[in-house]
């Protein structure tokens, strides 16, 4: 039940990961009133990574450390952070947008900014949790490179696993993928690509039952194929799992226009097709999802928050003196 209704803000961020914290620190600078709400502790999915590599200025860091340092950051420059879960963001009648959170405040503000990330789909395993960060990855780009010359599996059928199997390879001595069926969901240019590489083998019907290793890393799948239930085992050097992620766009009523895989859709500012609702970082349709593109998207976002509420006053100005 919504019992306090708080109208002082120009603009709710919602979530504090790179994304979030970034657009805090803007808005801070911009001289807006801003509030961040983030269900957990700040810093998204830095907090779920051991060693980050590739944010320029900082050859290798903890995640956790360049979560503290982003908060920091942003907290000097003012950012208001409350600890709470958006449970709902709807467009009033007036124009406002209401936030909604599970500890019964409704935030009211003329612009929202989601940067509420996602989250890669889990294949649910033994094993899976306890290597997550020490041998079991879902992301390509970030961990890669950790594993330069090792035998390592993709777990996937789709275009993120078939295509990140052929980038893997650039490290890796041989890629394995698993996939549960007898042929990809991925498309037919991507196959092709990782058909001809000599160092990707396709294990067909299998399923991982468990990942097993020690404190040090992975050392091997247990495997069940598919159609005899026979089991088996792989070794390896390391996992990645694309089996899916899952924008965490479902927070907005009405209609907001996005693509297929459920990604907010912008424009060159970062707003969405719903007037004064922004998107930054992982919650958007984009190429990639970085840090970096992250905390690009979210400057864009503030940045354009300002120029956006100028605009509006303006034109109610306008309209009230004409
Ligand atoms: C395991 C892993 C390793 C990675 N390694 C790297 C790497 O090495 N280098 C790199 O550049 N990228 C890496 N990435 C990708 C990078 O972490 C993301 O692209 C980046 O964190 C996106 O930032 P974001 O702020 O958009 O979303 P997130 O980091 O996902 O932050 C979203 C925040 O919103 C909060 N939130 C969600 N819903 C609500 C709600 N309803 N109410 C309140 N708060 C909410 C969440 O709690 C979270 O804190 C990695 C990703 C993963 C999963």
């Amino acid at each position: 039940m919504t019992d306090t209704v708080t109208n002082g803000y120009d603009v709710i961020i919602v979530g504090a990961g790179p994304a979030g914290l970034c657009a805090a620190m803007y808005a801070g600078r911009g001289m807006l009133r801003a509030l961040t709400i983030e269900r957990g502790a700040p810093g998204g999915e830095l907090l779920n990574t051991d060693l980050i590599e590739d944010y320029i200025g900082f050859e290798s860091i903890k995640g956790w450390e360049l979560a503290q340092k982003m908060t920091e950051h942003a907290k000097k420059f003012g950012a208001e952070l409350a600890t709470d879960t958006v449970e709902r963001i709807r467009k009033a009648d007036d124009g406002w947008f209401e936030v909604a959170t599970a500890r019964g405040r409704l935030y009211r503000a003329p612009a929202v900014i989601l940067t509420a990330g996602g989250t890669p789909v889990k294949l649910g395993v033994p094993g899976e949790k306890e290597h997550a960060g020490k041998g079991v990855s879902y992301c390509a780009v970030c961990d890669g490179a950790f594993f330069k010359g090792e035998v390592l599996a993709v777990v996937g059928g789709g275009d993120a696993a078939v295509e990140e199997a052929d980038y893997l390879t650039r490290y890796a001595s041989k890629v394995y993928i698993v996939h549960r069926r007898d042929r990809f969901r991925a498309s037919r240019i991507l196959q092709e690509r990782a058909f001809a590489n000599p160092k990707i083998e396709v294990v067909w019907n299998k399923q991982v039952l468990e990942i097993k290793g020690t404190e040090r890393g992975t050392d091997h799948l247990v495997l069940e194929d598919t159609v005899t239930g026979e089991r088996s085992t792989l070794q390896i050097g390391g996992v990645f799992i694309f089996i899916g992620f899952k924008p965490n766009t479902g927070l907005v009523e009405g209609h907001v226009k996005h693509d297929a895989g459920g990604y907010l859709v912008t424009d060159e500012r970062m707003m969405t097709s719903m007037p004064g609702l922004f998107a930054a970082g992982d919650v958007r349709s984009q190429l990639t999802r970085q840090i970096t593109t992250a905390v690009g998207d979210a400057t864009t976002a503030a940045i354009a928050v300002e120029k956006y509420l100028a605009a509006t006053r303006e034109k109610e100005k306008a309209g009230v003196a004409s």
